[in-house]
């Protein structure tokens, strides 16, 4: 299995590979709109926040954190649950509409189902949730109560033994019967995110594309992007969303379905109508020109992209006093500084400091 390592991963934040001198105070100084949605400076528009409530996990999957030696947050640096709806609250006077929860794993957060029901108290058109389905069961029904629309359930192989030795810890039965949970609990439609890696679980891309047929559920294929804590990816390991669509396509032809917003997936159903797959290409096909995602960490900062370390904090805010319009302004700080794009492709392109589960996946 590639990508083990067990050194501790240790972090410190630094400027943005394209940032240059001074350019976060002249983005603060430019002309930052102080009234209507979030808007950045390429005219994208912010309405998709997600809210990392946790950098901790019960699993330890290869292309995300060591198996030993990651360290965490200590519980006084996450924002409390008043300090997230707070911020849910005024994102969405700034006009977001969809939320997320992730993490880490967010269901190892104790009270989950009690923020949820507080933040859909606040009122967002979509409110939803990406796990690794392991504590997922017994929770479903009473996050549908509390307001959650819906889930993402991450699964990167239908073989017991495989889906062990990516994950390290868990087990797929488990896994499995979370998603019949979920669906039984009216969360759906029920997406399956998929990180698939070469040589490791890239032989199961028509398992899982059969697994969309049969179940209905939306199997989402992700490419393995450079977030992992041990700072291993390479490109060798990532297996293209081109390929994947060239695979399944031969044996089930596929018809793209029309953007319906700036959802990352690029989307496809079986000609045959049996169901539909998406491919989220983050490092070959960027869909940054329409990105109109926005972050904050567990530890309490905006964060405006997963692949910039640009980050500002809102904890030191709220815990220095500071009121609704300053969170606001922080916000709209936030987006405005946003780049056009990541430099993944790009020769000096440097890793983001923190890790997918440190940012929020
Ligand atoms: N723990 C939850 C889970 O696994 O679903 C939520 C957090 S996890 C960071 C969110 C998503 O990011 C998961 O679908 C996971 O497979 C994906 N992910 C984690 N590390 C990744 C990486 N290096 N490249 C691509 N996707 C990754
Ligand atoms: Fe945990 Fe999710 Fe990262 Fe896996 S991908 S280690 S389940 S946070």
């Amino acid at each position: 299995m590639p990508l083990e390592t067990n050194a501790p991963v240790a972090v410190t934040l630094r400027p943005h590979p394209r940032a240059v001198e001074g350019d976060r105070d002249e983005v603060s100084r430019a002309s930052m709109p102080t009234t209507g949605p979030l808007l950045d400076r390429y005219g994208r528009v912010h309405d998709d926040l997600r809210i990392s409530v946790t950098d901790r996990c019960n699993l330890r999957c290869v292309y995300c954190m060591p198996d030993v030696g990651m360290t965490f947050l200590p519980q006084n640096a996450l924002l409390s649950f008043d300090e997230i709806v707070r911020v849910a609250g005024v994102a969405a006077s700034l006009g977001v509409t969809a939320l997320r929860l992730t993490g880490g794993e967010p269901l190892v957060r104790k009270g989950l189902v009690s923020l949820i029901s507080r933040l859909s108290g606040v009122g967002f058109r979509d409110l939803s949730l990406t796990t690794n389905g392991m504590l997922l069961t017994p929770l479903a029904a009473s996050l549908a109560d509390a307001g959650l629309t819906r889930v993402n359930v991450s699964c990167d192989s239908l073989r017991d033994d495989r889906f062990t030795s990516i994950r390290r810890r868990g087990n797929l039965a488990t896994v499995l019967a979370s998603m019949d949970a979920a669906e039984a609990a009216g969360l759906s439609p029920l997406k399956v995110n998929v990180v698939i890696l070469r040589g490791v679980n890239d032989d199961e891309i028509l398992n899982f594309a059969a697994f969309a047929r049969d179940t209905g559920r939306v199997v989402r294929f992700i490419e393995f992007m450079p977030l992992d804590a041990q700072g291993q990816w390479d490109k060798t390991q990532l297996v293209a969303g081109r390929e994947v669509f060239e695979r399944v396509s031969q044996q089930w032809p596929l018809e793209a379905i029309e953007p319906g917003g700036s959802a990352p997936a690029e989307r496809f159903r079986f000609a045959d109508g049996h169901g539909e797959i998406g491919l989220i290409s983050s490092v070959t096909q960027p869909f940054c020109g329409t990105c109109n995602r926005l972050r904050l960490t567990s530890d309490g900062a905006f964060r405006n992209c997963l692949f910039s370390d640009d980050e500002l904090s809102v904890r030191e805010v709220i815990r220095g006093g500071g009121g609704d319009a300053e969170i606001a302004e922080l916000l709209r700080r936030s987006v405005w500084a946003k780049f056009p794009g990541h430099a993944i492709n790009e020769p000096d392109f440097l890793r983001p400091t923190r890790s997918m589960s440190m940012i929020g996946g």
